[in-house]
């Protein structure tokens, strides 16, 4: 059986060689900014001019030449006002200096800034308290950025400081790869969608929620494809009319190797490459991942803490990937400090919920992440995940680990 970081790899390696470019769309930044939030740049953005467009002071003061002020305690006469979208309109001479406002242009023939706490108004004329360099407290134009040059690469996803950088560069829109459409198809006979009423033996059907909320998450856009019974030509079927019209096909239950597990053997009767039907982690053993028309196809177990946790690990790169990304981000995990020992058996690796809280021992250093587990009744028990924030990842090759250790946890999206 593999361990869960080859299984990963295999599905980045797969995805990166087989997924084609993704169709771009055009979506407009100004109007709706959140809409653009996250998705990945399928274009260059270029500065359309020098930033900043002018020498810039950051400060509020009084522009002037530093040649005149080599020396402490140097009085000036007060020409003129430069602010924020209105320049001087005239030169500094010189023992000349002009009010200035921060974000104002310099005025022609200064080459300082010097902030007005550091000086002294006397009628027509300012003393400055100290010597001046020149070239203090202003930003020289095109210091940021040279018309033409590229401030945002395609390729990158967009959070809000490259959202910010396109609207500084008059990108009234913005071009982004298509979301690849996932298709989630749930089966199981004792499923029950919600708002339909439900029998004392049956369960609803909360993967298919769970799987949209984490497609969203990693990227993806979900196509509810329904449920599909514990039986093979209509599982078939509508494995059939996902894969016609989705980019990724992601199925819950029925990979075990119960009586009703279906899905293993129609994937086979697809025709479909499998990759991997075992993972050596606990929960989400039975994880399968294939290509089939061309498609990536995820066999998730259904029991909802073991979809969870596959999907992070296996489905979510291969998001990433068709999104646009050639860089899926690595494992998301960080490290904590154990709260208590741990000791598990077999030979996975197991995927405990936990929950991470930030202890502020000593209040002048950063506060230090804390990792407890919870108590769980194993991989339906979709209650413990709600108290916690993160799974404890415990390896297959150290299974006892001790109070106070350093020990990975994967966050939960969505919840840091
Ligand atoms: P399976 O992987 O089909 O053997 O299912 C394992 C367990 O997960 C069973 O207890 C199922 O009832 C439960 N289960 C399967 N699919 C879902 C689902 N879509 N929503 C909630 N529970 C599910
Ligand atoms: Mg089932």
């Amino acid at each position: 059986m593999i361990s869960f970081e080859t299984a990963r790899a295999k599905v980045i390696e797969i995805l990166t060689a087989r997924a084609g470019t993704p169709e771009t769309e055009t979506l407009d930044l100004g109007g709706k900014p959140s809409q653009v939030l996250g998705r990945i740049l399928a274009e260059d953005i270029a500065a359309d001019r020098n930033y900043p467009p002018f020498n810039r002071s950051i400060r509020d003061g009084f522009a002037v030449r530093a040649a005149d002020a080599a020396e402490p305690g140097v009085r000036l006469r007060l020409i003129g006002e430069s602010r924020a979208g209105v320049a001087f309109n005239g030169t500094v001479g010189p023992a000349e200096c002009v009010r200035i406002l921060t974000g104002a242009p310099l005025p022609r023939g200064s080459n300082a800034v010097v902030m007005q706490e550091h000086t002294r108004t006397e009628g027509d004329f300012v003393v400055l308290e100290n010597a001046v360099r020149p070239g203090q407290h202003y930003v020289l134009a095109g210091a940021e950025a040279r018309v033409g040059e590229v401030v945002v690469p395609r390729g990158t996803r967009l959070s809000y400081a490259e959202l910010a950088m396109a609207a500084e560069v008059g990108h009234a829109s913005l071009r982004v790869w298509r979301r690849p459409a996932v298709a989630i198809i749930s089966t199981g006979d004792e499923l029950v969608a919600l708002g339909e009423e439900v029998g004392p033996f049956q369960i609803r059907n909360s993967n298919c929620i769970s799987l949209a909320a984490q497609v969203t998450l990693a990227g993806g856009e979900p196509v509810a494809s329904g449920k599909a019974p514990d039986e093979a030509a209509q599982l078939r079927a509508q494995i059939e009319r996902a894969l016609d019209s989705a980019d990724a096909v992601v199925l819950s239950g029925g990979v075990s190797v119960g009586k009703y597990d279906f899905v293993e053997q129609v994937l086979h009767e697809l025709g479909t490459e499998v990759f991997f039907d075992a993972v050596a982690i606990r929960p989400g053993k039975p994880t399968v991942f294939g290509w089939c028309r061309g498609k990536p196809v995820f066999g998730l177990p259904g029991n909802p803490v073991s979809t969870m946790v596959t999907f992070e690990l296996f489905v979510a790169p291969a998001i990433e990937i068709l999104s646009g990304s050639r860089q899926p981000r690595p494992v998301p995990f960080f490290r904590a400090r154990l709260a208590h020992p741990i000791d598990e058996r077999g030979i996975v690796a197991h995927f405990l919920p936990a929950r991470v809280s930030w202890l502020d021992e000593k209040p002048e250093e950063p506060a230090v992440p804390v990792v407890e587990t919870l108590l769980w009744e194993g991989s339906g028990d979709i209650g413990a995940v709600v108290q916690g924030n993160c799974f404890l990842v415990v390896r297959e090759s150290r299974l006892h680990l001790e109070a106070g250790e350093w020990v990975d946890v994967m966050p939960r999206r969505g919840k840091f």
